[in-house]
């Protein structure tokens, strides 16, 4: 199954980040780990009950971090699916969450409702017909009715459509699908975390990365055999370099520079959150991999102290 695996962004506080993701949208916070190239910097997981590819986004937050600026060669929009039938309810709730919201539009014949979180990250809700049947964590403070189904999909804003198109569609497993008001739409297989759309902007200043922007996107691959061949196809067919596999102890991921600019990374469907604590308790512990283990009480002293109770 091809699609988004995780999207990664920029916070500030990360108590203001994991309140407004948990107790305000509503989504399980699957993970508390560190930054691994970073360790005196947590990094959050939120997703649905397990933390299933396609509806994972994880923040590092940064306390001090400037505000980063939308722009071209950056993310610009993570959106995330809600029932059609929810929608009304997610207008109502933002209203009284005090976020404030674009006026709803329609794209590609879905209706989609823009707004950002506590750090201007650009954030959307798309009605999704039928999306009441999917899974969600039906545990947080949203009724299982309206609660999110993980990613829609992102929007890219890119100078031309073209060249990062070609390793979505060579290299990721995506169908271009056409376009709509100067959105390229591109889809894979999954349901959840299936839509790319790349957004022609060749007007626009570049973006700058901080604060409330999107670090990365991370597409999903089966395994290890499955990501080599994604690798194989980015160096031979397209001269593009990714690192070497990393151990992300819940996934193994490969990183590359797409032709727009964006980091992309592929990222192993194995072995999931459940790898180092219970599913019912996913998000309880602060988890470290096995080489920072040495060095938690440092690790526990440096880190900010977080207020939300489970
Ligand atoms: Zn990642």
């Amino acid at each position: 199954m091809h699609g988004i695996h995780h999207v990664t962004a920029i916070a500030g506080s990360p108590n203001a980040n994991l309140k407004f993701y948990t107790r305000g949208l509503g989504l399980r916070l699957v993970k508390k780990t560190v930054n691994f190239d970073d360790p005196g910097t947590y990094h959050f997981y939120f997703g649905d009950e397990r933390g299933s590819p396609g509806t994972i986004l994880t923040f590092f937050p940064w306390e001090h971090a400037a505000p980063g600026h939308n722009g071209v060669g950056l993310t610009q929009t993570t959106a995330f699916r809600v029932p059609l039938e929810s929608f009304e309810f997610w207008v109502r709730r933002l209203n009284e969450l005090g976020v404030k919201h674009d006026a709803p539009v329609e794209r590609f014949g879905d209706k989609v409702l823009t707004f950002r979180d506590p750090d201007g990250m650009s954030l959307a809700l798309v009605g999704v017909a039928g999306a009441e049947a999917e899974d969600s964590w039906s545990n947080g403070p949203i009724v299982a009715e309206h609660a999110i189904r993980g990613f829609h999909g992102v929007t890219l804003k890119l100078e031309e459509a073209a060249p990062t198109g070609a390793i979505l569609t060579d290299v990721l497993g995506f169908e271009n699908r056409g376009h709509d008001e100067g959105h390229v739409r591109f889809k894979a297989q999954s349901t959840i975390g299936g839509i790319v759309d790349i957004h022609v902007a060749r007007e626009n200043l570049a973006g700058r990365m901080g604060r409330g922007s999107v670090h990365h996107v991370a597409f999903r691959a089966k395994d290890d055999a499955e990501q080599r061949q994604m690798v194989k196809k980015l160096v031979v067919d397209h001269r593009l370099a990714a690192t070497e596999q990393k151990d992300r102890n819940y996934f193994r991921s490969v990183y590359f520079r797409e032709p727009g600019g964006i980091l992309f990374e592929i990222a192993t469907d194995e072995p999931g959150f459940a790898v180092d604590e219970p599913l019912e308790k996913l998000g309880t512990d602060l988890k470290l991999p096995a080489f920072l283990e040495p060095r938690r009480k440092e690790l526990e002293e440096v880190l900010p102290h977080l207020e939300l109770a489970r």
